[in-house]
């Protein structure tokens, strides 16, 4: 919660990460930013925003103070420092859940033979806000999922101590991961639940805004 007559400062990620396997290979994701970068162009209409983004091919929104990341350990560092002053944060991004131990120094050579390549997790930024958060903060979390989309949903809620969660169907060839339409069932800690239809990604980051801003102002 924050003060009524000020502006809340609101943190966006968006976008794909990448996790270098060799310097010229990595491991990456399908996400567009799309959406991420919808919430941040949207934000502005209330209050201070700063977008913390992975390498994603689009124009960032006028205003908007932008930190570009490109591995999972640059956005924690990035949204960790951030977070500080937020009061509304919205992890839009798609963060890897795993990165290669080590990456190889040198271009990895073709040998004709399979080759095993070795994951460690990421930090769960998102997780770990969760357990630091001040109470006066928002914690916005998004589970895209391909199946048990509401209780998985539900379950992050609760794991991460999230405030609210954005469920995004994905797999949908009308909608979700680099779309410009997205649908969604917005799930609070307190129980709310909202059905967003499908439309554009810019007006369902207005509609997630306007619920999770004035609930915040109480
Ligand atoms: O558990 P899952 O990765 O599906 O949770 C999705 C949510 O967690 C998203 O909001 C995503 O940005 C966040 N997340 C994170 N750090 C990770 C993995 C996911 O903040 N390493």
């Amino acid at each position: 919660m924050f003060r009524k007559l000020r502006k809340p400062r609101i943190l966006v990620t968006s976008g794909p990460t990448r996790e270098p396997i060799d310097p010229v290979r990595y491991l990456g994701n399908r996400s567009s930013g799309k959406m991420g970068h919808a919430l941040a162009a949207a934000a502005r209409r209330w209050g201070r925003v700063v977008l913390v983004s992975g390498p994603v091919g689009l124009k960032p929104p006028r205003g908007v103070r932008l930190v570009r990341v490109e591995t999972a350990g640059e956005m924690a560092r990035a949204v960790f420092r951030e977070a500080r002053r937020a009061d509304i944060i919205f992890q839009c991004a798609a963060v890897a859940d795993y990165k290669p131990v080590r990456p190889a120094a040198h271009k990895i050579k073709k040998s004709g033979r399979s080759i095993v390549l070795r994951l460690i997790p990421t930090v769960d930024i998102l997780a770990r806000l969760g357990r630091t958060k001040r109470t006066i903060q928002t914690l916005v979390g998004f589970a895209a999922e391909t199946r048990a989309l509401e209780r998985h949903a539900l379950k992050k809620l609760r794991d991460k101590k999230l405030d609210w969660i954005v469920a995004n169907p994905v797999g949908r060839a009308d909608s979700g991961l680099e779309s410009d339409f997205n649908r969604a069932i917005l799930l609070g800690r307190d129980g709310t639940r909202k059905i967003l239809a499908r439309t554009t990604k810019m007006r369902l980051a207005r509609q997630l805004l306007r619920i999770v801003v004035n609930a915040a102002r109480r």
